[in-house]
């Protein structure tokens, strides 16, 4: 992408209805606008992370043998009555009347919604185990929206549901999900820990929470610091394997790890002290055991080995997508900007031009954006009239992992300028060479 034709409405000045540093830095970047309180508008360079995560989610739900669909973002209030969750849930869910007087809300998770179409079409046994997630836009009318996208009122988020025969089943899905969540958040760069919660509105006895460690999260966590240790790194899993999953599971769980909803002052002094940790942290995920709550309820049941009808094992699943990019931005930015994990970068190296229009200036930066664009990398090339100044901190601020200077000074000595955003160490190399360090 060339800047003179792109849309990167960066500001100048510090947003001052913003608080914290991701905030910040997502209005200062051109992320996203604000549209009404705790809604937002997703603008290129934002939507560009947010499309990066939504496929890393993908890819590792795939691997995990679980299956995409999309249900509505306007749900009938008629499935939350058969639960019993639609006097439940209270004020954070949006509800508004259709033309025909019909009760109708926007979706703030989708249990019900899931379960009537599994009810509707698995009759048997033989056709579990089955998970279906989707990724979807959620309205939750929060009591305080705050810190931009971590506490939006719509967010995008993913939610996932298992459905199988018996609770040992349904705990090896919450061990697979627990795997495949490791792997989702080390993929974007993050460190989440799973720590023991409390199950609220969802229902059930086993709960995780993932969270990102960051003073300003809005969670308190207690935790023992063996657990910071502890990398996924790029094991190799077989997510039928239930005993590989469960010993995954408990690697990643048997250390001290609350959140304040379950924290347990005498089991925490068992930690030795120098490792005990309290601390702040977000909440990026959450799973979910709740057994039969909601097929006993809504009568979801298969036929049994038996023949005899069983309420299917079920639980919940979900990870704050659009959350995320903030908690990646609280935990990786410096005074500069964001400084982007390279999984989940909206570009993988900025171009910048010292003197547009110098011939060969223009002519060695068209060659490098070619030969980034052919190792199906993708480069943004600061091709303004402006001053170096102005494109180093716009570059800066946008976070890209990477930066190559290209100036006619250096092109007579045949170098360009690559610049790790990262460490901020330059070194000078032929243009070939600088981009064969990227790809
Ligand atoms: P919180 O405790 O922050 O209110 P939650 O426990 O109510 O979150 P869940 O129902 O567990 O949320 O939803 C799954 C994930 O969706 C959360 O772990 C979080 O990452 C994300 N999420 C929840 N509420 C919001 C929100 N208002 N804005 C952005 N992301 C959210
Ligand atoms: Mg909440
Ligand atoms: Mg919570
Ligand atoms: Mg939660």
């Amino acid at each position: 992408m060339r800047l003179s034709r792109y849309f990167l409405p960066v500001l100048k000045e510090n947003p001052s209805e913003a608080q914290i540093v991701s905030h910040r830095l997502m209005l200062r970047a051109g992320m996203i606008k604000q549209a009404a309180t705790g809604i937002y508008s997703w603008l290129p360079l934002g939507f560009k992370v947010l499309r990066k995560l939504e496929n890393i989610v993908h890819e590792e739900q795939a691997r995990a043998g679980h299956i995409a669909i999309q249900m509505p973002i306007m749900q009938s209030a008629d499935l939350w009555r058969e639960s019993g969750r639609y006097d439940d849930y209270g004020q954070e869910m949006l509800r508004m009347k259709d033309r025909h007087d019909r009760d109708m809300l926007f979706t703030p998770t989708a249990e019900e919604l899931v379960t009537d179409i599994f009810r509707g079409h698995v009759s048997s046994y033989k056709d579990l185990p089955l998970t279906l997630y989707q990724i979807q836009w959620k309205f939750r009318d929060e009591i305080r929206p705050r810190f931009g996208v971590m506490r939006g009122r719509e967010f995008y988020m993913k939610d996932g549901y298992n459905f199988d025969l018996t609770k040992e089943d349904a705990l090896h899905a919450y061990n697979r999900h627990l795997v495949s969540y490791l792997r989702t958040y080390e993929r974007m760069g993050l460190q989440a820990i799973p720590m023991r919660a409390d199950s609220g509105p969802i229902g059930g006895d086993d709960t995780h929470e993932f969270l990102v460690l960051a003073d300003t999260g809005e969670s308190e966590v207690f935790y023992d610091s063996a657990v910071t240790d502890l990398t996924f790194g790029d094991r190799q899993i077989d997510y039928d394997d239930r005993a590989q999953c469960q010993t995954i599971l408990e690697e990643f769980t048997s250390k001290y790890a609350r959140t304040d909803e379950t924290h347990d002052e005498a089991l925490f002094n068992q930690v030795p002290e120098d490792r005990r940790r309290v601390a702040r942290g977000i909440e990026v995920g959450q799973i979910f055991y709740f057994g039969t709550k909601y097929s006993e309820a809504m009568g979801a049941t298969v036929q049994g080995p038996d023949g005899k009808p069983v309420p299917v094992h079920m639980g919940s699943h979900g990870i704050g997508v659009s959350r995320l990019i903030g908690a990646i931005i609280e935990a990786s930015h410096d005074e500069k900007g964001i400084i982007w994990p390279e999984g989940v970068t909206p570009f993988h190296c900025g171009i910048v031009n010292l003197k547009q229009g110098d011939d060969e200036a223009d002519a060695a930066c068209d060659k490098i954006y070619k030969a980034l664009t052919a190792l199906g990398l993708d480069p943004l090339y600061d091709d303004r009239k402006e001053r170096a100044g102005g494109k180093f901190a716009t570059m800066d601020l946008i976070g890209l992992p990477w930066r190559i200077t290209v100036g006619p000074r250096g092109l007579k000595n045949g170098v360009v300028e690559l610049t790790s955003r990262r460490t901020g160490e330059s070194e000078e190399l032929s243009p070939e060479a600088a981009v064969t360090k990227i790809a």
